[in-house]
């Protein structure tokens, strides 16, 4: 990571912010969200630090928004909707795959130490980087972030106890079944390229996986060797 003096000020965190967020939550725990530790994270996080100063009007609304290089921030409902189904608990070893813009990197680290994160788009994830860095805290928890296929997993630092996928992908892939730990879970949006159901999946066993289908959902494709380049 950059030293903190090298990367650029994120925008203050004011009291109106903090009111937006707020409502924010409101409007999510109205939608259905109950989990409580997940709705605290939402309020916790300064999602406009992970929008372009001039954009930042649009961070409190419950939606999806460009990032550039074609690629999204998800919409807050979304983002509360797969943590809350993710349940990662403190002592957990997380997986994101699809950093994008970092801020549901940075909501899984309010809920536990131990995140990773693989983006594919090198420029994103570069921009990530220095504003991961700019903006958490320097005491505090701070994820292992890396740039490539994670379609394919983090086998060095497998197994996890829950992994995250952040684009939508055509199955599930196989590197992440084998690197979840017994007992651990895997939350991915599965199906054709405009259309994806969450998928929750299981691993009872060494040999055994249970799969749950949620609420339909909307995705950028996950690229990569199992996604929709494989
Ligand atoms: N979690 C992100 C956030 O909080 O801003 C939003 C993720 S965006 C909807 C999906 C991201 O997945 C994009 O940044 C895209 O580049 C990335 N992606 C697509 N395929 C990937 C792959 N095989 N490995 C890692 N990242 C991938």
């Amino acid at each position: 990571p950059l030293p903190a003096s090298n990367a650029a000020a994120p925008a203050p965190d004011t009291y109106r912010h903090r009111g937006q967020r707020r409502a924010l939550v409101a409007a999510l725990r109205a939608r259905g969200i109950r989990d409580e530790r997940v709705l605290a994270a939402l309020a916790a996080v300064p999602r406009h630090q992970f929008f372009a100063p001039a954009f930042e009007a649009h961070a409190y609304h419950d939606k999806a928004f460009p990032i550039g290089e074609g690629q999204t921030i998800s919409q807050p409902y979304t983002v509360a909707y797969q943590t809350a189904l993710l349940a990662p608990a403190p002592h957990h070893r997380v997986l994101e795959v699809g950093t994008g813009s970092g801020y549901q990197c940075a909501v899984l680290l309010r809920l536990t130490p131990h995140v990773h994160s693989i983006e594919l788009n090198a420029t994103l994830f570069a921009a990530t980087q220095r504003r991961l860095a700019a903006l958490l805290p320097p005491d505090g928890p701070a994820p292992r972030l890396r740039c490539g296929d994670g379609s394919l997993g983090w086998p060095e630092a497998a197994p996890f106890d829950r992994i995250l996928v952040t684009a939508g992908a055509p199955g599930l892939p196989p590197a992440l079944l084998r690197q979840l730990a017994v007992g651990g879970q895997l939350v991915i949006p599965v199906g054709p390229a405009h259309a994806q159901r969450m998928v929750r999946v299981v691993r009872e066993g060494p040999d055994a996986f249970a799969r749950e289908e949620f609420e339909p959902f909307r995705f950028v494709p996950l690229l990569g060797a199992g996604g929709w380049q494989g």
